[in-house]
């Protein structure tokens, strides 16, 4: 086993196996789900590997606490708990962010920096977040705390960023509430720029600390470049990306299409997309900060009639308004990309029930060594070769 704390860990669910055993269970999951759950038979496509399967995520949140001695540690939460499992190095992370993770945990400490606790709703540090770019190789630095004023906080900002070159952004959020979510919805950034750029299938991307970013960059591309030839797009066409995110899907196919609109709840994500579209010089898009099925909902009311759909819904996958507003605007082409299965083929049977065809299903590994499987799901509204074609 090449980690100490396997056992424990929440994070790894498939560290005592070689890799193509892993591959086999999650392509094997990803099949049950679409023959069981969404009584779908279209022959499934390979699982595509991911390229790297160690320090390929560029993002973490550590959450802080006190072991029985008093002691201020940060690591993982275990299995289906909220106990901190102390650990440094974790082998999904890139190599340094452990050392900026041990730099904060010495500040906290010789500082005597209060940690909060979730039990009596006390104290204040919750988690340490970190965002590395790959490609521009920028790095955020976030610590999520019960109030935006941390002691001597000008003492770590130096401390850090004389350090590391990489830092350009220290941000401090703000969650006061007894939640499991981690992060609040305020954020004060207390050195540099508010956000980092990276670069995904040649799209400058703004990621700013609440916005979602595809945590394995060098997979997301191949997961992208799938759900773009699946929709199959055509200069005429009106794309329409639901659960938008930054814009990133979208604004990779931009340039194949006649206009884009994107829709997304996280304001900060649709700022960011909009900034995104700009800095690539793309101008045909719109983007719509709004709840998804609301969004879906006017469009198909407003009478848009887009010929492709691409859905990335969490993992709690479509709502049922979501899958009517779908219907009505009747797209021809609709691509779901979904980083959960059972959902997926859930909403898939729905779609099948509307007139929907289920054409190609590619399961792709994002998530090396965890329980987690993307797939990427095509489907043509039936006896629509000739109609909404654009
Ligand atoms: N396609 C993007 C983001 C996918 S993650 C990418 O690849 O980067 C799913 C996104 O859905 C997140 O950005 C999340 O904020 C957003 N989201 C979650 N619930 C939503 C809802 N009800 N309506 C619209 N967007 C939602």
């Amino acid at each position: 086993m090449d980690c100490d704390k396997f056992e424990q860990c929440g994070g790894c669910t498939y560290r005592h196996i070689s890799y193509d055993a892993e591959l086999k269970i999650k392509a094997e999951f990803v099949e049950n789900a679409f023959r069981r759950i969404g009584n779908i038979d279209t022959p499934i496509s390979p699982i595509i590997p991911s390229k790297f399967q160690s320090h390929y995520r560029n993002k973490a949140q550590y959450p802080v606490g006190k072991n029985s001695d008093g002691e201020v540690i940060s690591g993982f939460y275990a299995k289906r708990s909220h106990r901190i499992v102390s650990k440094r190095d974790c082998d999904l992370q890139p190599e340094f962010f452990a050392d900026i993770q041990q730099d904060i945990l010495s500040f906290l400490r010789d500082n005597y920096i209060s940690i909060y606790d979730e039990e009596s709703h006390k104290g204040l540090i919750r988690h340490i977040y970190i965002r590395h770019a790959q490609i521009t190789n920028e790095v955020m630095v976030c610590l999520v705390a019960t109030s935006s004023n941390i002691p001597n906080i000008d003492a770590l900002i130096t401390l850090l960023t004389k350090k590391y070159n990489a830092i350009k952004s220290i941000v401090i959020n703000l969650n006061k509430d007894k939640t499991n979510v981690i992060l609040g919805r305020q954020c004060k950034t207390v050195f540099g720029a508010d956000f980092i750029t990276d670069i995904i299938c040649d799209i400058k991307v703004k990621i700013s600390p609440l916005s979602f970013y595809q945590v394995n960059r060098t997979q997301a591309e191949v997961l992208y470049n799938i759900a773009i030839e699946y929709a199959d797009l055509k200069p005429t066409d009106t794309l329409i990306d639901l659960y938008c995110g930054t814009g990133t899907i979208g604004l990779c196919a931009a340039s194949k299409v006649k206009n884009l609109v994107g829709v997304e709840i996280i304001e900060q994500a649709i700022s960011d997309a909009n900034e995104n579209a700009k800095t690539n010089s793309i101008f045909n898009t719109e983007f719509i900060c709004s709840d998804a099925g609301e969004a879906a909902k006017r469009l198909a009311n407003e009478g848009k009639t887009p010929n492709v759909i691409i859905v990335d819904p969490p993992r709690k996958g479509l709502d049922l308004d979501v899958i009517d507003a779908i219907d009505k605007m009747s797209p021809s082409r609709l691509v779901m990309v979904s980083c959960n299965p059972t959902t997926a083929a859930r909403d898939c049977k729905l779609l099948v029930e509307k007139g929907y065809e289920v054409k190609s299903i590619t399961p792709v590994d994002m998530f090396p060594r965890t329980g987690h499987v993307e797939v990427v799901i095509m489907m043509t509204r039936c006896g629509s070769d000739k109609k909404n074609e654009g």
